[in-house]
Parts: C-alpha cells; sequence; structure tokens
C-alpha cells in the first residue's frame, strides 16, 4: 500500500461532490448544510447496493453544497486530499448547480470551482488541476445546450483550466445519444469529452454515442463496464472493435463498480481485460468519499487481484499521463516528474 501511495499518479474520473471525506463533511455541515435524518456514516456506500442506492445517496450529499462557500471549501479539500494522495494531475468534474434559494447559479458555481483550484495553486500544492463540467443527462438537452456554452467562455477565460465536458447522471435516465450534436459542439468548440458509457448493458446508446464521436473527437469513456460484455449474447463486438481502433481510453473506477454492482467481482474487473489487451485504461476513483477509496488504494486492489508488480506500475503510472486531457507540453512534464520519481522508488 505505501508503494501505491508514493507512486506519482493521475486521476481522471472523480466527480466534487463523491469525493469528500469525513473532515469535509463536518466542515460543510458546519457551513449549514443539511444532512436531513442521515448520520455521516449513512452518507458512505459501505455494502453493495444497486445503482438506483448510489444516485438517492447523491442527492442527498449535494443538500450540503448549495452555496459558494460551501462549493469552494469542497473544492479546496477534494484537491488538497488528491495532492496528499500522491495525485499530481487531476480532472476533478461537477454538475453546475442552479439554487435559488442560496443566489447560486451555473456560472458562480464553476466561477468557485475554478476559483478554488487557482488558490490551490498559489499556495504551492503540488499537483495540476482542470476541471470538466458535467452535463447531468436527467436534466435533458436544453440544459446541456447551455453547460457547453459556459464551458466554453470558462475554458476560454480561465485559460484552458476548465478543459472539458463530462457526460452523466442516472444511466437509466433518457438517452445518451440525444446528447450527440451537443457532444459533437463541444467538441469543435475545444473541449475535451469524457463520457459515461456503457455503465449499465445500454447497448444502442452506446452504439449510437461511439460511432458519431469516438472518430471525431477527444473522447475518453466513462466505465464502459459493458463495452467487452456486448458481445456476450448480443452477437455483437462492434463496440470493441471500435474503441481499440479510435484507441478511447476506458477510465476504471474499480471499488465504485464492485460497489454499485456493475461488475460482479474484482477478479473479473474489466481493468484487467483492457490492460491485457494493451488498451488504454486508467485507474480512477469516481468518488473517493461515497465509495470510501482513495486512489492509492485502487491501486493496491488492482496490484493485488492481477499480480501487477512494482517495476509494472512504474510502467503503468507513466502511461497513464497519455490519456489526461491538457496538450504535449503538459504531458511532456509530467512524464519527466513522474520518471524522476519512480526511479526513487524501490
Ligand atoms: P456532482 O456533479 O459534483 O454533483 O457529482 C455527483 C453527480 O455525478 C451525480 O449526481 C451524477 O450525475 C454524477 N455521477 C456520479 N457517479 C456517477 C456514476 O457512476 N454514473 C453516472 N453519473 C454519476
Amino acid at each position: 500500500l505505501e508503494f501505491c501511495h508514493q507512486l506519482p499518479k493521475v486521476e481522471l474520473h472523480a466527480h466534487l461532490n463523491t469525493s469528500y471525506s469525513v473532515d469535509s463533511l463536518h466542515e460543510l455541515i458546519a457551513l449549514g448544510g443539511q444532512t436531513g435524518d442521515h448520520s455521516i456514516e449513512e452518507l458512505h456506500i459501505s455494502s453493495h447496493k444497486e445503482i438506483d442506492g448510489s444516485f438517492l445517496l447523491f442527492s442527498k450529499i449535494q443538500q450540503l453544497v448549495r452555496t459558494e462557500e460551501a462549493v469552494y471549501t469542497l473544492t479546496h479539500r477534494v484537491i488538497t486530499e488528491f495532492a496528499q494522495d500522491n495525485v499530481k494531475y487531476l480532472e476533478l468534474r461537477s454538475t453546475p448547480k442552479e439554487i435559488p434559494e442560496t443566489g447560486m447559479t451555473r456560472e458562480l458555481y464553476i466561477r468557485t470551482m475554478l476559483r478554488a483550484v487557482k488558490d490551490c495553486e498559489r499556495e504551492g500544492l503540488d499537483i495540476v488541476v482542470r476541471l470538466l463540467v458535467s452535463i447531468d443527462r436527467r436534466h435533458g438537452v436544453k440544459v446541456g445546450e447551455l453547460t457547453v456554452d459556459l464551458a466554453e467562455k470558462l475554458m476560454k477565460e480561465s485559460g484552458g483550466l476548465v478543459i472539458g465536458l463530462d457526460l452523466s447522471g442516472d444511466p437509466r435516465v433518457g438517452n445518451a445519444a440525444d446528447f450527440i450534436p451537443i457532444l459533437l459542439d463541444a467538441h469543435s468548440r475545444g473541449l475535451k469529452l469524457a463520457v459515461h458509457l456503457a455503465e449499465l448493458p445500454l447497448y444502442e446508446e452506446t452504439k449510437k454515442v461511439l460511432r458519431s464521436c469516438a472518430a471525431k473527437c477527444d473522447l475518453r469513456v466513462g466505465h464502459g463496464t459493458y463495452l467487452h460484455r456486448y458481445d456476450q449474447g448480443m452477437g455483437h463486438d462492434e463496440m470493441e472493435d471500435l474503441v481499440i481502433k479510435e484507441k478511447v481510453p476506458i477510465e476504471a473506477c474499480i471499488t465504485s463498480n464492485l460497489l454499485t454492482m456493475t461488475v460482479d467481482n474484482l477478479e473479473q474487473h474489466h481493468f484487467k481485460y483492457w490492460l491485457d489487451k494493451s488498451h488504454p485504461v486508467v485507474l480512477c476513483t469516481d468518488g473517493k468519499g461515497v465509495y470510501g477509496s482513495k486512489l492509492t488504494e485502487e491501486y493496491f486492489k488492482a496490484a493485488e487481484a492481477f499480480a501487477l508488480g512494482k517495476d509494472r506500475l512504474k510502467q503503468y503510472v507513466v502511461s497513464t499521463i497519455d490519456y489526461i486531457f491538457d496538450n504535449e507540453q503538459m504531458k511532456e512534464q509530467l512524464r519527466t516528474q513522474f520518471r524522476a520519481a519512480v526511479n526513487t522508488l524501490q
């Protein structure tokens, strides 16, 4: 575990509101956040829950993050905690909220996150942070369009601290394919795309999104739990072929997938499947608070389950840099930093 902690790491799939810690929950409550009749313990998933259980929980946590102060505090805390976990490059994502009672607007929400990112930089935290603006598929296409406008505006204003778009939300609601024009539009405006896909066996929408976006856009797939399983019983492995052909990286969130029961057991996790194919696959936390697992622990679980030795892990962390959304210059800078760091590790 200590070795995995010491490894310099990139985190590419982390939702702000599910990446809290017990400390940050206490701070949010001190700021006036309400947990209703739930204790802090109940805000973690400690046993396996169907996916609707987690979405119920997400909405409870979001009740704690309704003011500018709360958004700032949580963002600052989450970044600090990732830095403590030896994450050197973080892409943090969140759905901008419109909350009339507290004066929160979507723009203020992301601006507040940006303020926390800049403050962390000013304070000298050893971590590079970029933001992805999330579209919640439950909010529909209209809100999606507004979100792209906002993300583009703040990408330009922030000099690239906002770097892309995330499509997430309950996969049982709506259809990801409805968002294809929005994704293509976002791509044409220079935004990178991280799309939750194939988290459940939703073959049609996965096919449509991949066919429309995989070749054209800078795209990563969030979870992709079912991507390699579509051929089983469905007589179709087109999705897998497309993902391989276009080298679409997969964000693999082991603990999250196990706790939400989208993967049956660790040994069967698709991280190994893609790794064995030498296809880009990046270990991520998804929500280090709600799933109670830091990135170090995700590495440790993968290393144990799939017998990844120290040299393999050193090589792997350097390879993950290829799949960040930032540019070549940043990648080179990180590679130099990571190589120097892993060379000192025993
Ligand atoms: P937020 O965007 O910072 O509020 O983070 C929580 C939100 O992230 C949830 O309301 C969902 O929209 C999204 N999210 C978190 N985990 C998942 C997941 O596993 N699948 C799809 N969406 C998710």
